[in-house]
């Protein structure tokens, strides 16, 4: 009796495995990029027709091959990057599979063209099918230049599953940007149906990042970079106004290979959390630099995912990378860890505990300073504030009343729309703090930090309109710069003017000042414009802040209530009325935390109590 099970022909199981290797076109695409990286090159070009379906040529100066080379590489596992399985263990290039010309090949015509740097003479090899048609010398530039033709030809059930050449050709076209993105000096062309569609010579990542994706968002980002002996991570982080709406802009290199990570991404979204609008992503860029030992990129085919030894570690060292570097960039705050932890491990780098609560406990801040990030949130604490009353009332954030009496400035609370309900009483204390029962607890807010968070948003609102407010000074004051000020002044004019100040030159170094903004006390005008000045120079040097911001941080530092001042009982709730109209309550502009919510569990816990 014949048996019933075959061993398939080679050409079937070589397009049984082409398959899972080069799936369209960009596959195709990425694997020859790939290759030409792997082969030390520093430009490279893609020349595509028909979105790739018709041809795609890869050109590179790469270190080519000799002949007996060239013929291998089509070969099923043939390949110059690993010879051992401890090689296996520890891949420092982008290709080891041996696969993916093999697979090309068998889909398609293929032409390799290549030439060593020393050799007199380069090689022809052509093979359709997977089978070879030719093998000659031939003239070539030193590298490699492989061109396929027809790909899919004979796996008709493939090309026709080829999506629309919109379709592919964005594929095609991201698989260059990440490409482009892993190694910022590659010099790469990209040509599609005889246009160019890219072409960007070597330069450093941020440059490039303008390039690709343009000036807007390169200015939407900051660089971070963190290095340590088991794991390096660098990158750029987009700022939580550059937010985008999907996921797909979220690009992750494992040791210079883009590659997909669940975990990776979500760390990073963690650290980013209560920044982030619902439904909205962060923007980010991040290399990831590993012993190749570490990590298993042999997982799929398509090497894009990868298999970390310790894959809690990772998530810990990314989550507090990521956060540290928005706290540097006053956008989070580092603290309200459990206190009883030390601090190498609350920064997640002690890589002692590797279980799910390690993580849960390095995050444990979030108990504590409680984003009110969403409606609901705020609502909820709203709610809370008044203990099961559904007083709630609605606030804009763009109107908030500035009232310019005695006592603090403009933080008398606007008794059209409150956001809680202040049967409860507040208590300042010493000076300092106000401290309210919630439902969940005991919520403390920073008076001064507070203060700061209303002015900066109110300051960086103000840029944007078109009229300013001011209130006028009935004794204007004369003042008397230094000329490095008064240079700084000059130069800061038209953002003063926009924030309420009035000041009009009398010769270069003579200031008349007539005009203040409604939130600054009166009286304190002339010491405040020197400390916003004095401030605003010591931060000159940082260079990842605009002027604007940088303005707008030291006028709300100077201009803020300060710890000592005290507030009464309507103060208070003016300024908690207008901390939660603003966008991030929670945090002031230096990325100090405003709001320290202390828990009954907490509370419990710290008192012996189970219940
Ligand atoms: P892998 O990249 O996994 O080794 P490939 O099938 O992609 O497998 O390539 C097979 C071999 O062909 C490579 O190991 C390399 O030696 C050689 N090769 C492929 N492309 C190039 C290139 N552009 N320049 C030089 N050598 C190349
Ligand atoms: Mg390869």
């Amino acid at each position: 009796m014949a048996s019933t099970i075959k061993i398939l022909s080679q050409t079937l199981a070589d397009k049984i495995a082409a398959g899972e290797v080069v799936q369209r076109p960009a596959s195709a695409v990425k694997e020859l990029l790939e290759n030409s990286i792997d082969a030390k090159a520093t430009s490279m070009t893609v020349i595509i027709t028909n979105a790739g379906k018709s041809s795609i040529q890869v050109i590179d100066n790469g270190i080519g091959m000799d002949r007996e080379d060239a013929e291998l590489a089509f070969a099923r596992h043939a390949t110059s990057k690993i010879a051992t399985y401890e090689d296996l263990e520890n891949i420092r290039t982008l290709g080891f599979r041996g696969e993916a010309l093999a697979s090309i090949a068998a889909v398609s015509h293929v032409e390799l063209r290549t030439r060593q740097h020393t050799a007199d003479i380069g090689t022809k090899v052509r093979i359709e099918g997977g089978i070879l048609q030719e093998i000659t010398e031939e003239a070539a530039t030193p590298g490699t230049s492989i061109s396929l033709r027809n790909l899919f030809y004979n796996t008709p059930g493939r090309r026709n599953f080829l999506k629309s050449n919109n379709t592919e050709f964005s594929h095609i076209f991201t698989v260059i940007q990440r490409i482009a993105l892993s190694q910022a000096k590659l010099v790469i062309t990209f040509i599609s149906d005889d246009e160019t569609i890219l072409q960007i010579r070597s330069m450093d990542v941020h440059e490039r990042l303008k390039e690709i994706f343009g000036e807007k968002l390169a200015q939407s980002v900051f660089s971070f970079d963190q290095r340590d002996d088991f794991l390096s991570v660098n990158g750029f982080l987009g700022k939580p106004d550059f937010l985008r709406k999907t996921r797909t802009e979220q690009y992750l290199f494992l040791n210079n290979r883009y590659i997909v990570s669940r975990s990776i991404n979500h760390a990073v979204f963690k650290a980013y959390e209560h920044l982030l609008e619902k439904g909205s992503f962060p923007f980010f860029i991040l290399f990831l630099t590993i012993d190749p030992h570490r990590v298993d990129v042999n997982v799929h085919p398509s090497k894009m995912e990868v298999k970390f030894e310790d894959e809690s570690s990772i998530y810990r060292y990314v989550f507090t990378t990521v956060r540290k570097a928005l706290a540097a960039h006053d956008l989070v705050p580092m603290v309200g860890l459990d206190s009883q932890t030390p601090m190498g491990d609350r920064l997640g780098l002690i890589s002692t505990h590797h279980s799910e609560t390690s993580i849960q406990r390095s995050i444990d801040w979030r108990e504590l300073v409680r984003p009110p990030e969403q409606a609901a949130e705020i609502s909820r604490l709203r709610s809370a504030v008044s203990r099961g009353d559904d007083v709630i009332m609605h606030a804009e954030s763009d109107e908030i009343s500035a009232s310019t009496s005695h006592g603090a400035p403009g933080l008398s609370p606007d008794q059209t729309k409150s956001f809680v309900d202040y049967r409860f009483p507040l208590w300042q204390v010493h000076n300092k703090y106000i401290i309210t029962p919630i439902e969940s607890g005991v919520m403390v807010v920073d008076q001064h930090a507070a203060h700061e968070r209303v002015l900066y948003e109110r300051t960086i609102a103000r840029f944007n309109e078109t009229t300013t407010q001011s209130q006028q000074l009935l004794f204007p004051h004369t003042i008397e710069m230094m000329p490095g000020d008064a240079a700084l002044v000059t130069q800061l004019l038209p953002l003063l003017e926009a924030m309420g100040f009035s000041l009009k030159f009398f010769g270069k170094t003579t200031v008349i000042l007539d005009g203040i903004p409604m939130d600054v006390k009166p009286g304190k005008e002339k010491q405040i414009l020197q400390e916003i000045i004095d401030l605003y120079k010591e931060d000159e040097h940082n260079v990842n802040l605009e002027p604007r911001e940088k303005l707008a941080q030291s006028y709300s530092c100077k201009a803020a209530i300060k710890a000592g001042d005290p507030l009464n009982q309507a103060e208070m709730q003016g300024l908690l009325d207008q901390l939660f109209a603003t966008t991030i309550p929670y945090v002031c502009p230096h990325g100090r935390p405003v709001i320290v919510k202390l828990s009954l569990a907490e509370l419990d816990r710290r008192f012996g109590r189970t219940s």
